[in-house]
């Protein structure tokens, strides 16, 4: 095995999971297989990676969605009631508070701004966002999500893989909120996002804090099976920085939520 951040292969046992942890959604297509996995970390950039054999496809496109939300009205529910939150306690309201600050620091005010949002879900950030004053596009490969988000959120909505979408549509603003712990490769994806990135504009990742949710031991969400790795602030500077990026801030934080965070923003490398 080679650390898909850094390339070293030297990697230490942190967890063992012989059955899903409580905190974990149950998924259908697991039921009935025999359930292991471990969590491990790289010994160079401290990336942790799940190292498991059980056939996970069924957890995406589709079984993600049921397993978490249901069905239509469950996504609706869920949707009213994160919107609902008090803004102390929502998680999606500190992002936005958070992004709308940062970019009004850097680039200052100014009308029009447009935003990519990258495995929108729910669509609570797309829906936040649009509040503020932006313009928002939300890409999704759930076809249920997409259709929630195009229909109650009301924004422009692309249903599909970000690789697999061919688009020349420039952004100001790229967004990936907890997206690349999820995906094989984040290196790539967060590269591709180049193609879509305004002059002067801006990527903004958030991703799971291995480095500090590890303190607390393997009962975290963080650790869940749904995500393939689980960054540390190391090997998110390095993921932006081989993806063609320099990241202009790099914070660390616990949200309401409880959940341990990383967030960057990032600027394209000339
Ligand atoms: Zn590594």
């Amino acid at each position: 095995m080679e650390c898909p951040i850094c390339g070293n292969d030297t990697f230490r046992v942190i967890f063992k999971f012989t059955e899903p942890p409580a905190i974990e959604t149950r998924y259908p297509a697991l039921s009935k297989i025999s359930y292991y996995r471990e969590t491990q970390q790289c010994e160079q950039c401290l990336h942790f990676i799940a190292v498991q054999e059980m056939d996970l496809s069924a957890i995406y496109e589709g079984d993600y969605v049921s397993a978490t939300y249901k069905d239509k009205a469950g996504v609706q529910a869920t949707f009213e009631k994160i919107i609902s939150l008090p803004s102390h306690r929502s998680d999606n309201t500190g992002r936005v508070n958070s992004i709308n600050r940062f970019t009004a620091d850097y680039w200052g005010e100014f009308e029009n701004k447009s935003v990519l949002d990258v495995g929108s879900g729910l669509g609570v950030f797309p829906y936040l966002m649009k509040t503020k004053g932006w313009n928002v596009t939300a890409l999704d490969p759930d076809q249920r999500a997409a259709q929630h988000i195009s229909e109650v959120v009301g924004v422009e909505t692309i249903c599909g893989d970000f690789f697999n979408v061919n688009s020349d549509q420039k952004y100001d603003l790229i967004t990936f909120n907890k997206v690349l712990e999820h995906v094989k490769d984040p290196i790539a994806m967060l590269a591709k996002s180049k193609d879509n990135l305004a002059e002067g504009g801006l990527v903004y990742v958030e991703v799971p804090d291995g480095d500090i949710a590890a303190l607390d031991g393997s009962e975290r969400e963080e650790f869940t099976i749904d995500h393939l790795y689980i960054f540390s602030f190391i090997s998110l500077a390095i993921t932006a920085d081989k993806a063609g990026f320099y990241p202009i801030m790099i914070e660390r934080l616990k949200e309401p939520s409880t959940k341990y965070t990383l967030r960057t923003f990032l600027k394209r490398k000339e």
